[in-house]
């Protein structure tokens, strides 16, 4: 038994069926209700997993040569900050590490932190309020709520 759930669109209450792969909508207006699709968290997993991977080959190779009088100097996503913070440029230093490290590392992470749970089928953490999950928020928005929690 699925429980009742009002539409987004004209808050019609409605006990939609659950489908197994496809999409419940509306009976009063149209507006889509619930989504199916199997095997997401399988997928989700797979995509997070090969951008950790993705990751780390990002920040470990030379993006950036340069080659000036015989001296060629390679620099990576690390030693790009460390440069940037040598130079005196403090501000674009935190924020390329905050942008282009810290922040992609933190939603990973996140990620891992909702999807092994249910994947495992063990039980979900009780710092994720499962309430605030959808699919249009962010892992940030997730540690938001879960630092605002503690
Ligand atoms: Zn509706």
């Amino acid at each position: 038994m699925s429980a009742l759930m009002a539409c987004h669109g004209c808050d019609l209450l409605t006990q939609p069926p659950l489908p197994r792969r496809g999409a419940a909508y509306c009976p009063r207006c149209g507006t889509l209700l619930l989504r199916s699709k199997p095997n997401s968290i399988e997928r989700s997993l797979a995509l997070v997993l090969a951008s950790m991977v993705l990751f780390a080959v990002a920040i470990s190779f030379p993006f950036l040569s340069m080659k000036t009088g015989g001296f060629e100097q390679q620099t990576n996503l690390i030693t790009g900050v460390r440069l940037l913070y040598l130079q005196g440029m403090n501000f674009l230093a935190t924020v390329v590490l905050l942008t282009c490290i810290l922040f992609p590392l933190l939603q990973m992470v996140g990620l891992l932190y909702v999807l092994l749970p249910f994947f495992l089928k063990r039980r979900v953490p009780r710092s994720v309020n499962m309430s605030y999950l959808s699919a249009e928020q962010s892992v940030l928005a997730l540690f938001c709520l879960f630092f605002q929690q503690q």
